[in-house]
């Protein structure tokens, strides 16, 4: 059976009726489709943005907003969202990016969805309609509630509503890179990157096909972005065009990448994440997350059975969802 409430009070109901496991979805990214007799509740009928304030670079938002939206509504303040999420065929939802915990690789160093979400109202397996955090940046709100949401990937409660921050979209954006076959003299270069007079905003690589490429992100005021591509220059790491399209081939590469970091490899590859000390050399595929320290590689085999939760998750499950309403999906505490 499927609901697609348009409205929260749609939420509350259907999961106060609710008499079977129930799985939630926004735009349906990544969600995995309700098995057999349980409840698919796709909360993307939820939507618009319903408070802007550009002043004090906050937003707030029904969850199952597409990011599309989000992003053409901020534009014309000069804003965006600091993060920028794996967004399939354009389906992705603020509530998806949020309950994902998808922070994307282009965004802004010390910027990921769990630094961004500053309250949330969400429905609890029994209907309970609750609201966590606050509508502002700096607060005394006891519990950090909202954090524990950012990742849960609908294993906790429903989003019906997220507030987040927002930032200022810079004045100049480059990325530099450096492409071989061999895999040491990218990640050297990728390293160098960090020495560059501008810290970039991002640094990857991504191993496909037996190529190696490292890519910087470089945001910030056009003068100390030009400058710090004329620095890269004398490192090896070159502006990927010089033709006036920079930005564009630049959002693309950023965007192919994403995708590789965040998509399920076909079958019977295996999707493994993990500290990009331990990165596998013998990856299908690979992005190494340079500025967070992880990666992400399809490798041969079939995918392991998920991992018990932890005592600490499972105890936080249990608060949230004593009767065991909600069902997971891909990652943690699938099943
Ligand atoms: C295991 C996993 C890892 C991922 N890793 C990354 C990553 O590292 N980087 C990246 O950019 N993207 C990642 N994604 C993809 C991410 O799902 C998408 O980037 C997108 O943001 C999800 O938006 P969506 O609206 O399509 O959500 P969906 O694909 O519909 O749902 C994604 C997950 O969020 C839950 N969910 C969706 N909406 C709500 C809501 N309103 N309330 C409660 N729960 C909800 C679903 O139950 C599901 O578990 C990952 C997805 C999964 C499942």
């Amino acid at each position: 059976m499927a609901v697609r409430p348009d409205n929260e009070a749609g939420v509350v109901a259907a999961l106060g009726d609710a008499s079977t496991p129930v799985r939630i979805r926004g735009g349906g990214t990544s969600a995995v489709a309700a098995p057999e007799g349980a409840l698919d509740l796709a909360l993307d009928g939820l939507t618009g943005l319903v408070e802007h304030r550009p002043a004090d670079l906050i937003a707030r938002a029904r969850a199952g907003t597409p990011l599309h939206e989000i992003a053409a509504s901020l534009a014309p303040h000069g804003q965006r969202l600091p993060v920028a999420a794996w967004d399939r065929d354009a389906r992705g939802t603020i509530g998806g990016l949020f309950a994902a915990g998808a922070d994307g690789l282009r965004a802004r160093l010390g910027f990921r969805a769990r630094d961004i979400l500053l309250g949330a109202r969400a429905v609890l397996g029994n209907g309970d309609l609750v609201t966590v955090g606050a509508n502002v940046v700096k607060s005394v709100a006891g519990f950090d509630v909202p954090k524990v949401l950012v990742g849960s990937r609908g294993t906790l409660a429903a989003l019906t509503e997220v507030t987040f921050r927002v930032e200022a979209v810079p004045e100049s954006t480059a990325t530099v890179g450096f492409e071989f076959d061999d895999l040491d003299p990218v990640l050297d270069r990728a390293r160098a990157a960090w020495s560059l007079s501008l810290a970039p905003s991002a640094v990857v690589v991504v191993a496909e096909a037996g190529r190696y490429r490292a890519a910087a992100l470089l945001e910030g005021p056009r003068q100390a972005v030009t400058a710090a591509v004329d620095d890269a220059a004398t490192l090896g790491l070159h502006r990927f065009a010089e033709d006036g399209s920079e930005q564009a081939l630049s959002d693309e590469r950023w965007v192919a990448a994403t995708a590789l970091d965040a998509s399920p490899p076909p079958s019977p590859l295996t999707r493994i994440t993990g500290r990009s000390g331990d990165a596998p050399m013998d990856a299908h595929r690979m992005v190494i997350d340079v500025a967070r320290g992880r990666f992400t590689a399809w490798v041969d085999g079939h995918a392991p059975p998920p991992p018990p939760l932890t005592p600490l998750f499972e105890r936080v499950r249990v608060a949230f969802d004593p009767t065991g309403r909600f069902l997971a999906g891909r990652g943690y505490g699938a099943r």
